[in-house]
């Protein structure tokens, strides 16, 4: 079955693999979208197996994507200035949210006869492809830059794909996969894939579908290169057009102060964005000064009367601390841009009190853990009793 793709922006409509427009927008997977909520009794992303263009895999890692909590956390109502909600993407199986979009392509790629797949990352999604491709018997292409630290490429090499440092341009270089991928029989499920963002947009099912179709007033989400933003938009779209919500959630978009090109955009009324400066950021998986699909989730904040803006990395490492204090969460800095992003948004009246919001903790902090910030004593086992009893000395 051939899987139609098509443009936000003019409507225009292809099919896979295409995966720009002519205008130059990303694409994304027009149809199927399910009608009604389903009767199944499966937990993951698969059991919205109508919104998807590839049937559920039945064996291995992959079919166990998605179907992450969703819980009240009171204890950090205080912290943002609002009632809040957690959607704990860090339950997939490699610790993000990227697994579900991986779980969608990699299983179109096995079941339409490739027998390899790729991707172009630095950091969590070249992660979950390697591991998604290892569960379906795949090769893995990861094209990766060549100042990648060690320590990252320790996480994804445990997968066993073929490693490449790419010395150049990044942005280019994904641009290059494009064409790339189709001349060397490798599908390439990059950041803003069709394949991915569709899978990715499963999230927003999963929290209408708890709900059952009452939404929350706003969803916040880290932006990077704007695949995630986009899958979340197509899914809300799409359930509202079934009816199976009313109004849609406004959908605010964080990005980290250092590089945060689409924030600028949304400040400066523009509708297109512009690159910035490449800059470092504590928030890796942030840290993206062109992102591809950056025009695009500029249009779902502004379509769902939400926003976009940029919080310090400050910011985000103090919120980190909040949420592992006050809600026992690890989450990576990227991750706490949400914590960080709705405490901004109420201080500045856009979000109100009594405003229901929904975090989406996208990625794990067990994988990149705080340094040691505690005094942590020690005490003889003969003196361990006495210890105790005085309470904490340290
Ligand atoms: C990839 C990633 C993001 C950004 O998602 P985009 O789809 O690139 O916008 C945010 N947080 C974490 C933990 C990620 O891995
Ligand atoms: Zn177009």
């Amino acid at each position: 079955m051939a899987v139609t793709v098509a443009c936000y922006g003019c409507g225009a409509s292809y099919a896979l693999p295409r995966q720009r427009c002519d205008c130059g927008e990303p694409l994304w997977v027009d149809g199927p979208a399910g009608d009604r909520w389903p009767a199944s009794s499966d937990r993951g992303l698969w059991r919205y197996a109508d919104w998807l263009p590839v049937a559920r895999p039945t064996d291995g890692v992959l079919p166990t994507a998605g179907g992450t909590p969703l819980f009240r956390a009171p204890s950090l109502d205080d912290y943002a200035g609002c009632r809040v909600s957690v959607k704990d993407e860090t339950a997939n199986p490699t610790g993000t949210f990227k697994d579900r979009g991986s779980a969608v392509g990699v299983a179109w790629a096995a079941g339409h006869g490739f027998d390899r797949v790729g991707t172009v990352s630095h950091g969590n999604m070249a992660t979950s492809m390697a591991a998604a491709a290892a569960a379906t018997g795949l090769d893995c292409l990861v094209l990766v830059p060549d100042d990648i630290p060690e320590a990252r490429l320790a996480h994804v090499a445990q997968f066993s794909p073929r490693i490449v440092r790419v010395d150049g341009d990044y942005g280019r270089l994904y641009d290059e996969t494009l064409a790339l991928g189709p001349e060397l029989g490798v599908h390439f499920v990059n950041s803003d894939a069709p394949l991915r963002v569709a899978g990715q947009g499963t999230v927003a099912i999963e929290i209408a579908e708890a709900g059952a179709g009452a939404v929350p007033d706003a969803v916040v989400l880290p932006l990077s290169s704007g695949g995630n933003a986009s899958g979340v938009w197509k899914a809300l779209r799409e359930l509202r057009a079934a009816g199976l919500v009313g109004a849609l959630p406004r959908l605010y978009l964080v990005q980290a102060a250092v590089a945060a090109p689409v924030a600028e955009a949304y400040r400066a009324g523009r509708d297109r964005v512009t690159p910035v400066e490449p800059a470092d950021t504590v928030a890796y998986s942030i840290g993206n000064a062109d992102p591809p699909s950056g025009n695009r989730a500029l249009a779902a904040a502004r379509a769902t009367d939400g926003g976009v803006l940029a919080v310090s990395d400050e910011a985000m490492l103090e919120a980190r601390a909040e949420l592992a204090r006050a809600a026992g969460l690890s989450v990576e800095p990227a991750s706490a841009a949400t914590l960080a992003g709705t405490r901004a948004l109420t201080r500045r009246g856009e979000l109100a009190a009594d405003d229901e919001v929904v975090l989406v903790a996208t990625g794990t902090g067990f994988r990149e853990p705080p340094s040691l910030d505690a005094d942590v004593e020690t005490v003889p086992l003969g003196s361990l009793r006495e210890a105790l009893r005085d309470g904490r000395s340290g």
